[in-house]
C-alpha cells in the first residue's frame, strides 16, 4: 500500500490545514491532538513519508529516528509532563487502532492515565 498523500497529516505537513503547533525542527513536527484523550495530548510525526511507526522504525534514517525520539523528550519536558510522569502510544494498523496512515506518537499526560488499556 503506497503512502496517502492526502491523509491529514500530510496535510498539516503542507501547512493545507491548521494545528495548534507544540514543536517543530529539521525533522519533526508536534501538535495539540484535535480530540484531546488527556489534559496533555500531543502528536508528534515526522517529517518523512512514513505510513506509521512501525514503517518509520523499519526504514527512517538514522537521523530522523534520532531526532524524532530526542524530540518527544524535549516536548515532555516542555509540556511539563517529564516531571509527573507520561505515556507514549504508537497505533500501528488495523489491529492498533491507527486512524491516520502517517508515522506519530501520541504524548499524553496531566493528570493519572490509569490502566493501559480498558
Ligand atoms: P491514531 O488513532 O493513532 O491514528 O490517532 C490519530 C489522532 O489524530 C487522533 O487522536 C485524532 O484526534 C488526531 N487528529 C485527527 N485530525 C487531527 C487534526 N486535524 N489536528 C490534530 N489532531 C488530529
Amino acid at each position: 500500500m503506497p503512502y496517502d498523500h492526502q491523509n491529514v497529516f500530510a496535510r498539516i505537513l503542507r501547512g493545507e490545514l491548521p494545528c495548534r503547533k507544540v514543536y517543530e525542527d529539521k525533522f519533526v513536527l508536534a501538535f495539540h491532538d484535535i480530540n484531546p484523550k488527556a489534559p496533555t495530548h500531543v502528536v508528534v510525526i515526522p517529517k518523512g513519508h512514513y505510513m506509521s511507526m512501525d514503517d518509520f522504525a523499519a526504514h527512517g534514517k538514522e537521523e530522523e529516528l534520532f531526532h524524532f525520539l530526542r524530540a518527544v523528550n524535549k516536548i515532555a519536558v516542555a509540556c511539563g509532563t517529564a516531571e509527573t510522569g507520561y505515556r507514549l502510544i504508537a497505533n500501528n494498523g488495523i489491529h492498533g487502532g491507527q486512524e491516520v496512515p502517517h508515522a506519530h506518537m501520541h504524548v499524553l499526560g496531566g493528570k493519572p492515565l490509569g490502566q493501559m488499556i480498558q
